[in-house]
């Protein structure tokens, strides 16, 4: 009694890992026993989790166990496939890491073992929230993970991700490595986790999602969870789920948004949106809050038009067509702000956790009743409380409000005193007059708005022929009616049919908006079709001759200003009425026409029509064959010049560094990156954005680096994640490993 115990030695590091394995052992039988009709476990030591994983829970402040882990983590953790379904903001991103970090830990991963576990998420920024828990969960474990989200340097991914025991992944660019990277393998994979899973497994990202689930083994854990979760039949047959259990918290409960949101709806007409904004800025601005809108052009055109009227709050803006530095940058800011306004598409969405947003405003109205539950879920999360407010349009009202109702979202109608808006019309028109640029943003914004109510799937809300487009043109100060065009799917199919080839390909491969269009036109059974001079979908021209009527009148003029010049000067015409006329001569220098037609008995003479027709054909098939194995050689050459050239480069970087050639991961980005930014990544985060390239993003990073890397420490933007800066995560055991080389070969890069 009193007296103190002498200081313990060490344990050796034989010790340590008998002490390890008994654990292992000792959970294993924990795990094995639990089931879905456990007691309630209410604290996180309660459950068989390993010291490490306690700790790290613990250095976070993780103690009681929201109600989905406490019903998820038992079943996952006893290794049973599991379908979450939670409300937002309820804890989930736990209650799939948990299980993860332990599956690896008690299988006793090494980095040997390769990919044990793969996380995948629909933004990139969900992406980078993920891997953050992880990072200040795992960081007691030797377990290593990537984040694989696209972008950047494909090389310095590829040359490490095979070395990942957990990646963290956006689809798009996780394929682009499972189909490109040498040394990626799959086989050995444990557990896949699907967060937002009703959105990884819907149309969007169907193709990409099935060829990654080919590449994976039928034997593994399959984790599923999200606020609106997918039931579908088909769905988990494609996953091959076993007996998965259905851990569903709230489904009981009356209402499927989280208890302490305060939900509200304004009828507001189209022309007053922006001044309903405007006025509600303006009377809170102490306020953190998210605005959604349709639109890429829409964020933008407001955001500019905003900061120019000074509205006495700091604006943010977020979209898919900004840089992933920007994204990343303007994430960490929101987040760390307290009174602010983020104007924002659908990429915020889903997942993220900004932390203490008083509002969400959805400014356009979502696309349906499980986006808005995911919108205005980004308020009122864990316990904290927050107001949602939808602005909807007189024709939206009805439709709308049923389907909101059938999901279970408890939203009131307000009443806005009209003395209450400030009119910011006068403002932007002297600001689309004074600024084109401004003007510009704003006949975007006009069409895109335009272009994503037609595109909505749900008609009985989006009518885009009761829109009073000449009015909300006005309302943004445009000095006219932009032109737009609509035309059905069958349509544009025939026009591009008669097109030549090499035209529409390279239109194609040039925009990504082209691919981005037709997924939603895929199920959608209509097409949009914009002009060549906006760098839209195609050029075609003037078929919008199927537009309802009303619709045409109000929002294209009769006919294209080319074609009305064209009829009132004679220059054109004459230029014109040339095209085509290509002439060839003959040895006496008379002029022929390259394709003058033959004499009706020359032609008899030279055989049946259809044997001529038969010849010509198969003549021009050879010469196109012909020229197209000439083509990809020359291609092929190019592309091994290039090579030559990139090695003699990284060769000279190399001995100008004089350094071993694992050090040369500071590569410049190739051409080939930019074009393989996971293009259907792109596509399927922003549906209604127009995305033609992404900047720089995040590159892979290793849970064992002993120093955060500068890219790192962008993301450090909660107090959470400060802390894992200074942490070391992991301890390097055996300082002769690749990584250990490496490591140092980079400090001495960066001149540590
Ligand atoms: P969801 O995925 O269900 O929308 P998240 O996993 O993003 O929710 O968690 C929402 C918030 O709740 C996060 O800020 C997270 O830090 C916090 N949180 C989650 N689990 C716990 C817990 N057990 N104790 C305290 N805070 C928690
Ligand atoms: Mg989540």
């Amino acid at each position: 009694m009193g007296s103190r115990n002498p200081k313990r030695k060490p344990l050796s590091r034989k010790e340590k890992r008998e002490q390890e394995f008994n654990e292992i052992d000792n959970l294993e039988a924990k795990c094995e026993e639990l089931s879905l009709k456990d007691r309630e476990f209410v604290n996180f030591y309660e459950l068989p989790l390993s010291s490490k994983t306690l700790k790290g829970l613990n250095s976070v402040h993780y103690l009681e166990m929201t109600e989905i882990q406490r019903k998820a983590l038992p079943v996952a953790l006893n290794g049973r496939d599991v379908l979450g379904a939670a409300k937002t903001g309820s804890g989930k991103t736990l209650a799939f890491l948990i299980p993860l970090i332990e599956l690896l830990y008690r299988k006793k991963w090494t980095q040997f073992d390769g990919l044990g576990a793969l996380v995948i998420a629909p933004t990139r920024e969900l992406a980078v929230q993920i891997f953050e828990v992880l990072r200040a969960i795992g960081r007691q474990h030797s377990l290593s993970a990537g984040l694989v989200i696209g972008g950047k340097n494909v090389n310095i991914e590829q040359e490490r991700i095979s070395r990942m025991n957990i990646l963290i992944c956006t689809p798009g660019r996780l394929l682009q490595h499972m189909d490109q990277t040498v040394g990626f393998d799959c086989s050995n994979l444990q557990m896949l986790v699907l967060d937002e899973a009703d959105r990884i497994l819907d149309l969007g990202f169907e193709k990409t999602v099935n060829a990654i689930i080919e590449n994976l083994p039928k034997q593994r854990q399959t984790l599923l969870f999200s606020a609106t979760q997918t039931k579908s039949v088909k769905d988990l047959a494609r996953l091959s789920l076993k007996n998965p259990a259905y851990v569903a918290v709230h489904e009981k409960s009356e209402y499927s948004t989280p208890q302490r949101l305060a939900q509200h709806y304004i009828i507001c007409p189209l022309p007053q949106k922006l001044d309903y904004l405007f006025s509600f800025i303006k009377s809170h601005l102490k306020s953190k809050v998210l605005v959604f809108l349709s639109s890429c052009k829409q964020v933008r055109f407001v955001f500019e038009t905003f900061c120019k009227m000074h509205p006495g709050v700091p604006l943010l803006h977020l979209h898919g067509k900004q840089k992933q530095t920007k994204r990343v940058e303007i994430f960490n800011k929101f987040s760390n702000m307290k009174c602010a306004y983020l104007f924002a598409t659908d990429i915020a969405a889903r997942g993220l956790d900004f932390p203490a947003v008083d509002w969400v405003i959805q400014v356009d109205a979502p696309e349906d009743a499980e986006t808005y539950i995911h919108r205005v879920g980004r308020t009122a999360r864990y316990e904290a409380s927050g107001q949602g407010l939808l602005l909807l349009l007189p024709s939206e009202e009805e439709a709308m409000i049923d389907a909101l109702k059938a999901k279970k979202v408890p939203i009131e109608k307000i009443n806005v005193k009209s003395s209450k808006i400030i009119s910011i019309q006068n403002q932007l028109q002297s600001l689309c007059f004074r600024d084109p640029e401004i003007k510009y943003l704003g006949q975007k914004a006009f069409k895109s708005y335009m272009r994503s109510v037609y595109l909505q799937k749900n008609k009985l809300i989006f009518k885009v022929d009761e829109l009073p487009a000449e009015k909300y043109a006005e309302s943004l100060g445009l000095p006219g009616t932009p032109k737009i065009k609509f035309i059905k799917k069958s349509e544009t199919k025939n026009a591009i049919r008669q097109r030549p080839k090499q035209v529409s390909e390279s239109e194609r491969t040039t925009d990504e908006e082209d691919k981005h269009y037709q997924k939603l036109i895929d199920h959608e059974g209509d097409k949009i079709a914009i002009d060549s001079e906006d760098g839209d979908l195609l050029s075609l021209k003037r078929i919008d001759h199927e537009l309802p009527d009303e619709l045409e009148q109000k929002t294209s003029e009769p006919t294209s200003k080319r074609k009305l010049l064209k009829a009132t000067s004679k220059k054109l015409w004459a230029k014109d009425s040339k095209k085509g006329q290509k002439l060839i001569y003959d040895d006496e220098g008379n002029p022929h026409q390259v394709y003058e037609l033959q004499d009706e008995r020359e032609f008899l003479a030279a055989g049946a029509p259809v044997v001529q027709k038969q010849a010509f054909v198969e003549k021009e098939l050879t010469a196109m064959k012909n020229q197209d194995a000439i083509d990809k050689r020359i291609a092929k050459e190019k592309r091994r010049q290039k090579k030559l050239k990139y090695k003699a480069k990284l060769k000279a970087e190399m001995e100008a560094q004089e350094l071993g050639p694992k050090t040369v991961l500071i590569s410049p980005q190739s051409e080939d990156d930019e074009y393989q930014e996971s293009q259907e990544e792109a596509v399927q985060l922003d549906k209604l954005d127009d995305i033609k390239s992404y900047g720089n993003k995040r590159n892979i990073e290793s849970l064992q680096s002993d120093k955060a890397t500068s890219d790192q420490e962008e993301y450090d933007g909660k107090q959470v994640r400060k802390d894992n800066k200074r942490a070391k995560i992991l301890e390097v055991e055996e300082p002769e490993t690749l990584e250990d080389h490496e490591k140092l070969a980079l400090q001495l890069l960066n001149g540590f």
